[in-house]
């Protein structure tokens, strides 16, 4: 059994829609679950819809314009992959959802104001109105495939913290394995959508944002999956992001700490949700493409992301770059004075892994914050040690692998190599990972692009084709 999950930019158009459905048939003796996201913006739409609602009378033309467009662009697709056959059950379907959401968004009108719970509730359709057109479209009981469809509030049960719930594992499982087996065992292919689920009462919650990668691994946990598919718009996990590095290069297999710490330093896939109950479950996770799944040789291998690969050539895995880091300058009043450094250093243990040490003298501490969003706390608490100075505008640069932590020669490598990017980017070194071994620079902003491109050409050279083992 495998999970196969489709991003939004996997089910965009009518023939997008029908590349997925071959992809998953090609594969029906693997035994599928599918899961998959809205289509293309319209979570984005959705949510744009209910801020207008909520901004008033003067804006609700906007509201309702949004919604008919909304209608129009799933009625079009729906109609264009579901067979003639199904137009009724289908017709049926958006009538109900779109009603639905036209209460919601009168109730957010109602309310003036859009709050986390009705956000939740109506950004849930862009989920639900997916995957019952997929389910639709695989279903052709006349070529003997069957794909009933799930409703992801019923099996994916979270806490009530709206935008990002969080799943409850004790109760999800079962009711998983409940709703999906069954099918999988008589030869059925259930399709049900991610990011969406609900919480013990009902009251519809969402994993956040690009949460349907998380859905696919908690589904593939759940059932105990051979492997749980991400299919994307590129060839798997690459060596940097593929819109700034142009020669970026699939990585052909990373372990689930480099997965973890490439995520959360800015990679946009895979979600960093998906790691841990993949990990703890033990079942891969692979990266593919369902542009060019080279169905006519078997899929494309894509980034398999499981257990590490002890026969792997050891090297540098990715580099990515996260914006809106801060550089922290703490000055010990009076030239420091013993506990300087270690009332600095105590602060850092406790905002770890937010705050990142990049230089300490005896008398001025330089420290890297990650994020903005505890900017104001740390702050606060450093305040205390010494004065502080805060200059936003900069950029984190990770470079991982899980041979860093083996091999000194690579990281020396790797330190000169930074260490060259002194006159473009003024880069500030800081070591140590959150998940895997990690190399991080900090730069500002502007020149990040630039410092990645240049770390990228010099570690993975010009072989765009060649996938890295
Ligand atoms: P989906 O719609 O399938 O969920 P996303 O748009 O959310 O897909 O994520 C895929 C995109 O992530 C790719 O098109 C790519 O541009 C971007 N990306 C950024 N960094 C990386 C990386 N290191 N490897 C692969 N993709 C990356
Ligand atoms: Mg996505």
């Amino acid at each position: 059994m495998i999970v196969m999950k489709f991003g939004g930019s996997s089910v965009d158009s009518p023939s997008s829609i029908e590349r997925v459905v071959g992809i998953v048939r090609s594969l029906l003796d693997r035994k599928p679950v599918v899961v998959v996201s809205a289509m293309a913006k319209t979570t984005r739409r959705l949510l744009r819809c209910a801020d207008a609602a909520a901004s008033g009378d003067l804006d609700m033309p906007r509201a309702f314009a949004i919604l008919n467009e909304l209608r129009d662009f799933h009625w079009q697709i729906a109609h264009a992959v579901v067979e003639p056959g199904g137009h009724g059950v289908l017709e049926a379907m958006l009538d109900r959802y779109f009603g639905e959401l036209r209460e919601q968004i009168d109730e957010v009108a109602a309310a003036g104001r859009l709050s986390a719970r009705a956000a939740d509730a109506v950004a849930s359709f862009g989920e639900l109105l997916s995957s019952a057109i997929l389910s639709l479209a695989l279903d052709r009981p006349e070529d003997g495939i069957e794909a009933p469809w799930i409703d992801c509030r019923q099996v994916l049960v979270t806490d009530d913290s709206f935008n990002r719930a969080k799943p409850i594992y004790e109760q999800t499982e079962p009711r998983m394995r409940k709703a999906f087996l069954p099918h999988v065992e008589a030869g059925r292919v259930p399709v049900v959508g991610g990011y969406v689920g609900a919480t013990r009462d009902g009251i519809t919650t969402t994993l956040g944002k690009e949460g349907s990668d998380f859905s696919a691994a908690i589904v593939g946990a759940a059932l105990g999956a051979e492997e749980v598919q991400i299919w994307t718009d590129v060839d798997g996990m690459m060596t940097a992001d593929p819109r700034i590095v142009r020669g970026a290069r699939c990585i052909r297999t990373l372990s689930f700490g480099e997965a973890l710490e490439l995520a959360c330093s800015g990679a946009k896939k895979p979600h960093w949700g998906t790691l841990g109950p993949a990990s703890r479950a033990d079942v891969p996770i692979r990266i593919l493409n369902s542009w060019a799944p080279h169905l006519d040789r078997g899929i494309g291998e894509g980034t398999l992301i499981g257990r590490r690969n002890p026969a792997a050539k050891p090297g540098i895995k990715s580099v990515t770059w996260r914006a809106n880091a801060h550089r922290v300058t703490v000055r010990g009043v009076h030239g420091g004075g013993p506990g300087f450094r270690s009332d600095v250093f105590a602060v850092c243990e406790r905002y770890r892994p937010a705050l990142m040490v990049v230089d300490a003298g005896p008398e001025e501490v330089e420290l890297a914050l990650g994020q903005a969003d505890r900017l104001f706390e740390i702050r606060a608490a450093l305040t205390q040690t010494g004065e502080v100075h805060v200059a936003p505008g900069q950029a984190v640069v990770t470079l991982v692998s899980d041979d860093l932590a083996a091999d000194p020669e690579l990281a020396t490598r790797i330190l000169t190599l930074i260490g060259a990017l002194a006159e473009k980017a003024e880069p500030r070194l800081v070591t140590k990972g959150v998940a895997a071994p990690c190399i991080r620079c900090l730069v500002s902003e502007e020149s990040a692009p630039d410092a990645v491109t240049l770390l990228h050409e010099k570690i993975f050279g010009h072989r765009p084709g060649e996938p890295v083992e």
